[in-house]
């Protein structure tokens, strides 16, 4: 899984901002992940607990909003969420689409004290 990657990136960005602000450490971690990206939010927090030992974000907690899917019909150029996997466009039933939303995955904002 590409978890690690990405949580020591994000941990890298947030203590780069930490540092910026002269923090003492940071609290909470809010973060965006979009329904498809395929990361999986335990171990998000599984790597971030261990790779945070001994930095200024050693103990804080992570905070995930979700994004659902989004789809733009090719046929029509209507948006709709993915729902139930269901592909089908609600207004013209053409299935299939171009995903505009829900691949995402970044950090929201940090809060330190
Ligand atoms: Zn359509």
């Amino acid at each position: 899984m590409h978890e690690l990657a990405v949580t020591q990136s994000m941990l890298n960005l947030a203590l780069k901002y930490a540092e910026r602000a002269s923090a003492q450490r940071i609290t909470r971690i809010n973060l965006v992940i979009g329904e498809l990206s395929g990361i999986v939010d335990e171990s998000v927090q599984f790597y971030f607990d261990f790779i945070s030992k001994g930095t200024l974000a050693e103990g804080a907690q992570l905070a995930f909003e979700w994004l659902p899917a989004r789809l733009r019909c090719r046929a029509c150029g209507h948006e709709f969420a993915l729902q139930d996997g269901n592909w089908a466009c609600p207004v013209c039933q053409a299935l299939g689409g171009e995903f505009i939303a829900g691949r995402e995955l970044y950090m929201d904002s940090i809060e330190v004290e």
